[in-house]
């Protein structure tokens, strides 16, 4: 036997340390290095790790060489993570105080490894066959046998070399990047001007104005360098119009990239970015791509909350992983928005983005007018059918007389959102969550009480569980406003997009071609309906109930109806016709309204509310890390909560503030209440220290009072 080796190995687990473990060189004929993949067992279990030591003999010894185990063998047919990989993975680890092992396990889901297994087995089967069949060809002697040979030959080689795709040279000259306007031309050369200083650049661009064309000019930039791309949404939903627009300019290079699509499809991406020149577009979990040669990170719709990811460990937002990844390969980024994040206006003004403003919009589209709609009046004054008022039916008329298309917003999706008893007022509830049950009508669940919390279905019976009184809706889901415009305007094609229909994509594509298209003369809709989609013919859009959107209790709920507000009035009037914003309100005296109808400055509102959090030291100025204690048991998560609240306070005193622990707007999801502890570090020298006491504080309350509830932490929360 020679001298066993010795390696560390990261599991995709949620774990402090990497185990040692050794191996006999001549079983697995080469070294071990780097990034390798093993198969090891821990805690009883096989898993695939990765090599994140390749000498650790010293280490080992220090642990003692008779407790270490050997691996499993070498998991084959996988192909090596690499070192930028590793780099990246603890990066996010240390940022938001989770394991690299669980950044690790979001990168390389489990069911991803078996596949690459199968996908490697199939090829060493498919070239054992091209070997057998080279011998048969050498030694046939009719000419048609041996060239039947040759046939099947080419045919099995032609599938193992169409699995992974050779380079493809990129021409400059190839791509079809449209003609920038003056105005656009500008902006993109201050952006080369600020990536020539290395530093991040946040583009603000009304609706309209055309950024993605300028991104495309930046990626054709990239390509032409020799570098990658990597092109971020929000939200897949997204990606399908700019697929097309993407596609036409580079057909050879575009990967589209989710975490919804299957474990084959993600492989395939993953094989195609290790060889040719790419542009990924994707969510933020492609972030975690085994990428290659960076050199342009775009991060589009960068407000958007769908880009933090709450559940399971990284808690990450894309934003920021997208400027860790960046600064990895020294890549350049650009983040764009109509509606900048506060925390990116913040990063401009303490100088570590720089802002590029562009204000034109390319078909000079005028603003769309905007009228807010009192509900509460126009009740009084007869001026309301069911959810709409007369005055929006009468635009939404008028639009469709012109053979323009409307959208309406309405942010809760069901019939019923919530339903209370007529006799004894009580609202019904989910028995597993502190959270209404709202009923539904369509997509399976017709008749059903659904919890939108924890996924809970019931049979709807009409009466109230507690006293047996008639239960009456609560205002209007999208169902139920969907139905309204179908029988208020029986002449137009209506359609709903949200949650419920757009779980299946096929669905959802085709509900977004066909009004993209003009098939489509109304669009009910979640929040959905107003993110970055271009729709030629739209020209009215309203929101029904728009105080749902104001009625989060959060220093946050402002800067999010306004970012939305503005999000999807830029859907409407991208054309030359104005397009008119209404919003049905019963408080129209709120701020947000005023700077949506421009009596404040639109984009002095952004500043102002900079101001604000200033004042009360609220992110950006300061980075909040929240403690998340789950319990099956409310006295336990109560005095747990309390107790490590306390030992927080004294171990982080003077490092930041510690506020409660409080409970959240619904303490109790799938029968497991939770309390929150707010914890607030200022941004100065000592954020890092104070981050790492925090950590260790959670992680010693949990061993010293072996606490079997779940403790979780979650950085910059959204
Ligand atoms: P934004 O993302 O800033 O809201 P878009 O990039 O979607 O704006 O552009 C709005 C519309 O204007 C799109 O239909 C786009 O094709 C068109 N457009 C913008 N710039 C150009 C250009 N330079 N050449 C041709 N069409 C353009
Ligand atoms: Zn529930």
């Amino acid at each position: 036997m020679s001298a066993l080796g010795f390696i560390q190995v990261l599991l995709p687990l949620r774990l402090k340390w990497e185990p040692f473990y050794s191996y006999d060189p001549e079983t697995v004929q080469s070294p071990l290095t780097v990034g390798d993949r093993v198969r090891v067992e821990f805690g009883g279990k096989e898993y695939v790790g990765v090599v994140t030591v390749e000498d650790a003999a010293e280490g080992a010894e220090r642990i003692g060489l008779g407790k270490i185990k050997p691996i499993r063998g070498k998991a084959e047919g996988l192909d090596k993570v690499n070192e930028t990989e590793l780099a990246f993975w603890r990066l996010v680890a240390e940022y938001y105080l989770c394991t690299p092992g669980e950044v690790f396990k979001a990168a390389y889901p489990a069911g991803k490894v078996e596949e690459e297994e199968v996908k490697a087995r199939i090829k060493e089967r498919l070239q054992e066959r091209i070997a057998r069949l080279d011998e048969k060809i050498a030694k046939a002697r009719r000419e048609d046998t041996r060239a039947r040979y040759i046939e099947e030959r080419e045919k099995i080689l032609h599938c193992v070399q169409n699995d992974k795709r050779s380079a493809k040279g990129v021409a400059l000259d190839d791509f079809k990047v449209p003609e920038l306007t003056e105005a656009q031309a500008k902006a993109y050369s201050e952006i080369k001007e600020v990536f020539s200083k290395g530093k991040p650049a946040l583009l603000r661009g009304v609706t309209g104005s055309g950024k993605t064309e300028i991104y495309l000019k930046l990626a054709a930039d990239a390509l032409a360098e020799g570098k990658n791309v990597l092109y971020l949404v929000p939200e897949i939903a997204l990606s399908r119009q700019l697929e097309e627009r993407i596609r036409s300019v580079f057909p050879d290079n575009l990967k589209v990239s989710h975490s919804g699509e299957s474990l084959a499809k993600r492989t395939e991406v993953a094989g195609f970015i290790r060889e040719s020149p790419y542009i990924v577009l994707g969510t933020r979990s492609s972030l975690f791509l085994p990428h290659r040669d960076l050199g342009l990170v775009i991060v589009d719709e960068e407000n958007d909350q769908s880009y933090k990811q709450d559940n399971p460990a990284p808690r990450y937002n894309g934003r920021e992983t997208a400027i860790m990844l960046a600064g990895i390969f020294k890549a350049d980024i650009i983040m764009g928005s109509a509606t900048p994040s506060l925390e990116s206006l913040y990063n401009c003004q303490a100088g570590r983005f720089s802002l590029i403003e562009l204000t034109e919009r390319y078909f000079h589209a005028a603003d769309s007018d905007v009228e807010i709609i009192d509900t509460i009046a126009e009740r009084k004054k007869n001026g309301m059918v069911g959810s709409f008022s007369r005055k929006l039916i009468g635009h939404i008329r008028e639009r469709l007389a012109k053979e323009e298309q409307v959208a309406i917003l309405r942010e809760r999706r069901s019939y019923a959102p919530v339903l209370q008893c007529e006799e004894c007022g009580s609202i019904l509830k989910c028995s597993r969550c502190d959270a209404a049950m709202s009923l539904h009508q369509k997509e399976g669940f017709a008749g059903k009480l659904v919890c939108h919390y924890c996924g809970r279905v019931k049979e709807y019976t009409g009466s109230c569980p507690e006293c047996g009184g008639k239960l009456i809706p609560l205002g209007a889901g999208t169902q139920k406003i969907e139905e309204e415009a179908a029988a208020l305007f029986p002449e137009a094609r209506v359609a709903r997009l949200d949650s419920d229909n757009a779980g299946s994509s096929r669905h959802e594509a085709e509900i977004i071609r066909k009004f993209a298209d003009g098939e489509i003369d109304i669009l009910v809709g979640t929040r959905i309906v107003a993110k970055g989609f271009d729709f030629s013919g739209l020209s009215l859009v309203a929101v029904i109930s728009s105080d749902s959107l104001l009625g989060q209790r959060d220093y946050r709920a402002d800067e999010r109806a306004l970012q939305l507000l503005e999000q999807f009035r830029g859907r409407c009037g991208r054309r030359s016709e104005k397009g008119l914003f209404v919003v049905q309100t019963s408080q129209p005296g709120h701020p947000v309204y005023k700077s949506v109808t421009g009596e404040i400055d639109r984009r002095g509102a952004s500043e102002t509310l900079l101001a604000e959090r200033k004042v009360f030291g609220y992110p950006p100025y300061s980075r909040v890390i929240n403690v998340i204690v789950r319990d099956r048991d409310k006295t336990r998560v109560e005095a747990m909560s309390r107790s490590l609240g306390e030992a927080l306070a004294t171990a982080l005193g003077g490092l930041a503030r510690v506020i409660g622990p409080y409970s959240p707007a619904v303490d109790k999801v799938g029968g497991e209440y939770s309390r929150i502890i707010r914890t607030i570090f200022p941004k100065d020298a000592r954020l890092r220290a104070g981050k790492k006491i925090l950590a260790d504080t959670v992680e010693r309350f949990g061993v010293e009072r072996r606490y079997t509830g779940r403790v979780s932490l979650d950085v910059d929360p959204v």
